[in-house]
């Protein structure tokens, strides 16, 4: 069975269908993973991964590995400077 997880997500297509946010989450919380999905990957938080849990205004909540985070944030950085490639 392929694995998708080792793919890097299209986050910034997400940001631009609206299923992400592209503000600044208004904090973030770094903890060990529960079965949730991410929102950047799809795929499941097992307990030995890290979720980070980012909080945004309007009283949303998204979850992450890190490193769909760390895209996730470099997603969103790109479309405010208007560097976007899709
Ligand atoms: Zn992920």
């Amino acid at each position: 069975m392929p694995s998708r997880a080792t793919e890097p997500p299209d986050i910034a297509a997400k940001i631009l269908d609206g299923a992400l946010p592209q503000a600044d989450p208004v904090e973030t919380w770094g903890g060990r993973g529960n079965g949730r999905h991410c929102d950047g990957c799809e795929q499941r938080i097992v307990a030995t991964d890290m979720q980070i849990k980012a909080h945004f205004a309007g009283d949303l909540a998204y979850r992450f590995h890190p490193a769909c985070f760390v895209g996730w944030l470099q997603a969103a950085e790109e479309l405010r400077d208007g560097r976007v490639e899709i």
